[in-house]
């Protein structure tokens, strides 16, 4: 009997050049980038970076060649995803963009916002930030309280967003926000298009993380004034288009990866004497690692062919995490206290900074406790 359905990967030798082209890239650009840089993951922020790998047709990758993308497939895009990530690339000036906002403008936006947009995002020279989480309304984003109220032929806003990653440095936000009554839960709820860089009204305050650095922020909407066609999809259609960005969200090898430049480090400390535990607990890794990659490349695949995997990706995320956060204590009970040289110091570098941020791991892109119940749901549990 199949409890959940995980196609059979279908990434093959086919890509091998891509894959080729993009290692060559990588290894030319990041040469001498740090590891403790690699180990910021998809939150390194680099717009030189992005633009770069832009102008080489990597970002916009799925989208259709009429709005500046490149048509090839989410597999192809994968590729790219995963050699990026494996590398410790400083991604994160296009990464929401390229994998939820231009998907989501695509399949919903209007004529006018996909032209206008889609090609920055192409080329790389646009950063989005997601507005979903507020100060009360986390996990549960029906309790979501911001508003937009229609006047004239716009929408009024107020409200707080809160733990907006990057806001500070992106060009737009897909806002979303309460447009009916609260009594209609999920049916009030419309998503937006709002121009971080050109509307008044809107502070923007950092949040520091408890590494010390300013990544979150605190989005204010002060009587914030949005023309009628800053709304994507139908009025009152947010929270669908919402939950269908979801699987985009939380399938990618984004969910798995961000401790990988700790695996490396700790790889390169021991491999050339490894004792007998090193040996058994590194290669549990790697075959979990394994066995990570093909469910995600998996998902990917369901998403080509216009499945949708909610269930699937949510299982991939929740197990994804596990493992990240895994890492650092692994590593410590391996290697606690690496021989003095230059490679040890960033082994401690990249150590220290996976052991500060990987509670995050399990909160971003929804918490463990909500994705449990999401997969107890799709296996008919509750
Ligand atoms: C690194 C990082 C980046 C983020 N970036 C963004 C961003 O760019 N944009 C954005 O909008 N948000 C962002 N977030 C916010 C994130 O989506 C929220 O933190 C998350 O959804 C949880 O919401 P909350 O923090 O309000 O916690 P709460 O929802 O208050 O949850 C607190 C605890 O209660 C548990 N809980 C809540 N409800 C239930 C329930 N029904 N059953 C069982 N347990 C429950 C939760 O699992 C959690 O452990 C980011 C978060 C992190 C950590």
């Amino acid at each position: 009997m199949t409890l959940i359905d995980f196609a059979a990967p279908s990434i093959g030798s086919d890509f091998d050049t891509l894959r080729q082209e993009v290692r060559d890239f990588l290894a030319q650009e990041l040469g001498d980038y740090p590891p403790e840089l690699r180990a910021r993951s998809w939150n390194g922020f680099d717009a030189d970076f992005s633009r770069k790998i832009g102008d080489r047709g990597w970002v916009g990758m799925t989208l259709p060649t009429a709005y500046g993308g490149h048509g090839r497939s989410p597999l192809e895009r994968y590729v790219v995803m995963e050699e990026m990530l494996a590398a410790g690339a400083p991604v994160a000036a296009h990464w929401i963009a390229d994998r939820q906002s231009a998907p989501l403008i695509l399949a919903k936006g209007t004529e006018a916002q996909k032209r206008e947009i889609l090609p920055r995002i192409a080329a790389g020279t646009c950063c989005f930030c997601i507005g979903m989480s507020e100060p009360d309304s986390g996990s549960d984003l029906a309790a979501t309280r911001t508003t937009a109220t229609p006047e004239g032929s716009g929408y009024r806003v107020n409200g707080t967003k809160l733990w907006t990653t990057f806001a500070h440095k992106a060009d737009y936000m897909i806002l979303f926000c309460r447009t009916g009554k609260s009594e209609e839960r999920h049916g009030g709820m419309s998503q937006f298009l709002v121009d971080l860089k050109q509307i008044k009204g809107i502070t923007i305050r950092p949040v520091i993380d408890m590494a010390g650095e300013h990544h979150f922020n605190e989005v204010i909407f002060d009587d914030v004034l949005l023309s009628g066609d800053a709304l994507i999809g139908a009025l009152g259609g947010g929270w669908d288009q919402v939950m269908s960005e979801l699987a985009f969200e939380r399938s990618g090898p984004e969910r798995f990866l961000s401790s990988f430049a700790l695996i490396e480090q700790l790889v390169a400390q021991v491999r050339h004497d490894p004792t007998e535990q090193q040996e058994i607990e590194i290669g549990r890794l790697a075959a979990h690692l394994m066995v990570l990659r093909q469910m995600s490349r998996s998902v990917a695949g369901m998403l080509d062919r216009g499945q949708n995997p909610l269930l699937q990706a949510t299982i991939v995320k929740d197990l994804g995490a596990i493992y990240e956060q895994d890492v650092p204590r692994l590593a410590r009970s391996l290697l606690s206290r690496p021989s003095q040289s230059a490679s040890a110091d960033s082994y401690t570098a990249v150590l220290a900074y996976t052991v500060l941020n990987v509670p995050s791991f399990s909160l971003r892109g929804g918490t463990r406790e909500i994705l449990r119940g999401i997969i107890a749901r799709g296996l008919g549990l509750r």
